[in-house]
């Protein structure tokens, strides 16, 4: 809290919420110590100030309004308090980021790729959702791979369900994307169609050897494409929409120039077939 100016005080910086600087404001803002509850604020800000407690429920009720309190009960303990936090400060219900526990995430990727997976799992802890473990089915298969990988095992990995993003490495890039969700969005085989159409060029070509190769990733590229994807991971959890459907990310020497390159569905994928039948 701030003094603006003789007659105003802010609560905060990005954006300031201005408020007059009147006795009760001034009771309320000093009770709230963000454990005691909005009774609690109000009777000991009655006490403190003399004022009348009607007075400063109705002082409460208008900062809450403002955006310069918030009521932190029914919130979530079980979750991670910055993701609370975090999505609070978005105008998201924050009871949404308790739920993130039952959307589990499993990365499949090589020994020279396990800096990515290290990053992964920990942003995706941090984030509350859960790592699943090597016997169990996770919502969202992250499938790292050095070069691009055998689309066998992408479509293998989505025909039970699961979400998939592959994620490339080679030759100092990421390439992050699309996210593939069987009979929802664009496949890996439709990027390929378009590369060809579009491109002019041969479809990319999947590695069939030398699958554990140096990719020449730095971790500034690494920890860019690591963010993108727990980010959709975080996304889709939330039921939103994750930043990589119909679309491939480029990570290069400037991670935060990333370009992306869009993907629709392939007329000749049989992908779009999966679709569920409303
Ligand atoms: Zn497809």
């Amino acid at each position: 809290m701030l003094r603006r100016d003789a007659e105003h005080v802010q609560v905060g910086t990005w954006p300031p919420v201005v408020l007059p600087d009147t006795p009760a404001v001034r009771a309320v803002l000093q009770a709230v110590d963000g454990v005691r509850d909005t009774r609690r604020v109000t009777r000991v800000a009655a006490q403190r100030s003399g004022l009348d407690e009607e007075t400063l429920r109705a002082t409460l009720a208008d900062l809450h309004r403002a955006g310069a309190v918030v009521d932190a009960t029914g919130w979530p303990a079980s979750a991670p308090v910055d993701e609370v936090h975090a999505a609070v400060l978005r105008g998201d219900d924050p009871t949404g980021v308790a739920r993130r526990r039952g959307f589990a995430v499993q990365v499949h990727a090589p020994g020279s790729a396990s800096g990515l997976g290290r990053l992964v799992t920990l942003g995706a802890e941090l984030g509350g959702l859960s790592v699943a473990d090597p016997n169990q089915e996770p919502e969202l298969l992250v499938v790292a791979s050095v070069g691009e990988p055998a689309r066998d095992s992408i479509d293998s990995a989505s025909q039970s369900g699961m979400r998939v993003l592959p994620v490339v490495l080679a030759e100092g890039r990421a390439v992050v994307g699309p996210w593939v969700h069987r009979g929802h969005t664009p496949c890996l085989r439709c990027a390929d169609a378009g590369e060809t159409r579009w491109g002019g060029r041969p479809a990319l070509l999947p590695a069939d050897r030398g699958f554990d190769r140096p990719h020449g990733v730095g971790v500034s590229v690494l920890q860019a494409a690591a963010a993108l994807v727990v980010g959709d991971a975080l996304a889709a959890a939330d039921g939103k929409r994750p930043v990589t459907v119909g679309s491939r990310w480029v990570l290069g020497a400037r991670p935060g120039a990333a370009a992306h390159r869009d993907v629709a569905f392939a007329p000749e994928c049989s992908c779009h077939l999966f679709a569920p039948v409303s």
